[in-house]
């Protein structure tokens, strides 16, 4: 018998905004008051399902800059269209997981895939923020296009899955290459069905709950949409209920425990760092979009 994580508690978003004119998010991480108890992982957006009119200009972010760590953009409805200085560019469809380390710094633009701009429709994305540690926070920025293809899927029973991103389950491999230990696991869970999942021991936790109704370790319900269990380092598994269809993200990750100096898009280790990461952006230093035609 695994001894059971426990449910530190359960949050909502504490802010709900746009960004940019393309994503409006419920902020789960940290404005929820998960924060520090959650290292590796430092900011979680969620866009539930909404609806586009058709438009002539993608609407999304523009260039801005990112340096420190690593963006994670899940996509579920709708597509995303992505450039950045380094030379990367690509759509992210649904099912489809961009990893993108910033690490030293580049400049990227988020949009509105084209398609979908001109037909509009219903619109649904995570995105995760997973810090790097001192030691990788200045090397070169790497991209990890992963398409729903490359994600394997794990039957849980009961027409339950869990699709395995990033770290490991029942021995099944995600394919994102990470720089500390991370688990990200995608579960689709069917009402009525009963799962374990297995979590390291020492790895802090938390179930984001997109839209459903589960019901966690026998005791603690999560239910709606946009909510999240925060679970104790302590125990390597949790038992989860789902009371309807459910779609739930699971976090885990082995604490960087290094301090966190956070400035908007850049997330360093000290104020001076910080400091230098706008001047280096200024410098342009990070690179910098090409505009063709
Ligand atoms: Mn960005």
């Amino acid at each position: 018998m695994s001894t059971q994580k426990e449910v530190l508690g359960v949050f909502e978003a504490g802010s709900n905004h746009w960004v940019g004119d393309g994503f409006p998010v419920h902020n789960l991480i940290p404005s929820s008051g998960v924060d520090r108890q959650i290292d590796p992982f430092l900011m979680l957006d969620y866009v539930s399902p909404t609806e586009f009119l058709p438009s002539s200009r993608p609407r999304g972010v523009g260039e801005h800059p990112h340096r420190g760590f690593e963006t994670v953009t899940i996509a579920y409805q709708g597509a995303v269209e992505h450039r950045d200085s380094a030379g990367n560019a690509g759509t992210i469809f649904p099912g489809d997981v961009q990893w993108m380390t910033a690490a030293s710094g580049v400049v990227h633009e988020e949009l509105h895939e084209r398609e979908f701009t001109k037909a509009g429709g219903t619109f649904e994305m995570v995105q995760l923020w997973v810090n790097l540690p001192k030691a990788f926070k200045m090397s070169a920025p790497r991209y990890q296009a992963i398409a729903s293809a490359q994600i394997p899927v794990v039957d849980l029973g009961s027409g339950s899955t869990a699709r395995v991103i990033a770290g490991e389950l029942d021995g099944v491999r995600g394919p994102a290459k990470t720089f500390t230990a991370v688990n990200l696991f995608d579960l689709d869970l069917k009402a009525g069905s009963k799962v374990e999942v297995k979590i390291p021991a020492g790895h802090q936790a938390g179930l984001v709950l997109l839209h459903g109704d589960v019901v966690v370790n026998g005791s603690s319900a999560i239910s709606g949409k946009a909510q999240m269990g925060l679970l104790s380092a302590g125990g390597e598994s949790v038992a989860i209920e789902a009371h309807a269809d459910s779609v739930l993200l699971v976090l885990s990750g082995e604490p960087i425990g290094e301090p966190v100096a956070s400035g908007g898009p850049f997330v360093m280790n000290t104020q001076a760092e910080l400091r230098q990461a706008m001047e280096d952006y200024r410098a342009g230093k990070m690179g910098r979009l090409e505009y063709v035609q």
